[in-house]
């Protein structure tokens, strides 16, 4: 019985791809009448650890570069084919963040290198904030002299070659395999804005946290066709905040990889970070807590690997969509305003006018609005979201509420991180993701009032194309 639908498959497979190579058929019409074949996943990855003196991205506090390591920072390439020949490519970074400037001309030659379209090259960065400064991200929040500067482009240029390879590495890999998928849940992650640091313990025991939270761990488990777990892919909404100090680390995320790492050997673990913008594992500062964060979501990880998990069949389909929208700003101010601000006793004010200055001085005006990234993979029934910057949980919430919350995954840090993205909520009521991080990442004022329901108008028309 078995041989005729192999034969049949390769005859038919055989006799579409000639038709369609002299161009009588074109490729639609012949996966069209195709039966469908297998699921592919092929995965890579390389350290991106640096190697010299190179200051550490995330926080304003720290006054010179890394010394040491605690772990190797990982880029890590998932490369997915579906039975129609359609590919999507996730690349996982161990970095705090990177702007556009870096990644729109690294997804096309990513795009051009792999022949994965730009638009489905996803870059998610875990928002580590023991990795490296890279390129021109959260630059102003960095007093970086001459050398420091220097360390900085080389480590970037070096990181860019290195994103590419990975990617290749992930293509060239594609094998076939299963593809499952279900949803876990950790709960070391608390609303920030809600929570005092030092009272979280007594919160927590007291069943006392307050505001908002997105504890799902979404899980995606990739078998070898041959046998064996060939790769996990998880999901958390929360910042890798754990650490703080001078040593690289993927904190309580890159913990979590080694940890399910050593549990599956051959298995290599990625991590996407999640609308957590306002969260933070708490308590936090030190190495035993980033391990044990990283424990309790390789334990939520493993739960949801031994099922119920939905497979993905050959029928199932992959659809994507992406949408570029005009997040506005509340105001751009003049000239004049920058030029009182850059002598500004506040260095991080005075750094970002500055930055302004010189852009209004090369371009001679200043953008009102900024292009914001937003993408989607359809998976069979999952709906994987992907959004650019330090998206607050109000959107994953929204986003699940409104489109249920056991077919969607939502990841933020994708593309790149311009800046936090507070939902309306969170803007009014101002505060650091609200109002005060916009200074670190330069831009001229808060977001506009519209910025939620922009961002959602823009997610409709993602979710309107992937359901064509
Ligand atoms: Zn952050």
């Amino acid at each position: 019985m078995l041989r005729p639908v192999i034969c049949g498959v390769t005859w038919f497979r055989l006799v579409g791809s000639t038709l369609a190579a002299l161009g009588i058929l074109g490729w639609g019409m012949v996966w069209a009448g195709d039966p469908p074949g297998e699921w592919k996943v092929g995965t890579a990855r390389v350290a991106i650890t640096p190697e010299g003196p190179v200051w550490m991205a995330g926080y304003a506090a720290r006054n010179r570069p890394a010394q040491g390591k605690q772990h190797e920072l990982w880029v890590k390439g998932l490369a997915i084919e579906s039975p129609h020949g359609k590919r999507v490519l996730l690349v996982t970074l161990d970095l705090c963040g990177v702007s556009r400037d870096l990644t729109e001309p690294l997804r096309e030659e990513i795009a051009q290198t792999t022949g994965v379209g730009f638009d489905e090259v996803i870059l998610a960065c875990s928002h580590t904030h023991s990795g490296p400064v890279v390129g021109t991200n959260l630059i102003t929040m960095y007093p970086l002299g001459e050398a420091d500067r220097k360390a900085v482009e080389d480590y970037t240029r070096d990181l860019t070659r290195r994103i590419i390879q990975v990617s290749r590495q992930a293509v060239e890999a594609l094998e076939p395999c299963q593809i499952s998928w279900g949803i876990g849940e950790a709960s070391f992650a608390v609303n920030r804005r809600e929570n005092p640091e030092r009272d979280v313990p007594t919160l927590r025991a007291q069943g006392q946290l307050k505001g908002p939270v997105d504890h799902a761990v979404p899980t995606l488990r990739v078998d070898r066709g041959s046998g064996g777990l060939a790769a996990v892919v998880m999901g958390y909404a929360c910042h890798c905040t754990t650490l703080d100090g001078y040593e690289w680390s993927g904190d309580y995320a890159g913990f979590a990889q080694l940890e399910l790492e050593r549990r599956h050997p051959g298995t290599i673990a990625l991590f996407f970070a999640g609308c957590g913008g306002d969260q933070n594992p708490l308590p936090r500062r030190s190495r035993a807590l980033a391990e044990d964060y990283g424990r309790q979501l390789a334990d939520a990880v493993d739960r949801t690997l031994q099922g119920p998990l939905t497979r993905l069949g050959p029928e199932d389909r992959l659809a994507t969509a992406a949408t570029t929208v005009r997040l506005d700003f509340a105001k751009v101010p003049d000239r004049a305003h920058w030029e009182e601000l850059a002598s500004s006793t506040n260095r991080f004010e005075a750094a970002r006018a500055r930055a302004l200055l010189d852009r209004l001085d090369r371009e001679g005006r200043l953008e009102t609005s900024y292009p914001y990234p937003i993408a989607a993979w359809r998976l069979g029934g999952l709906t994987w979201v992907f959004l650019g910057g330090e998206v607050v949980v109000d959107y994953a919430l929204r986003l699940k509420k409104e489109r249920g919350s056991d077919s969607v995954w939502v990841a933020a840090y994708c593309q790149d991180v311009m800046a936090y993205i507070p939902s309306r909520r969170v803007l009014l009521e101002g505060g650091y993701e609200g109002v005060g991080a916009m200074v670190y990442y330069g831009l001229p004022s808060p977001w506009a009032e519209t910025v939620e329901e922009t961002i959602f108008q823009g997610i409709e028309q993602v979710w309107n194309r992937l359901d064509r």
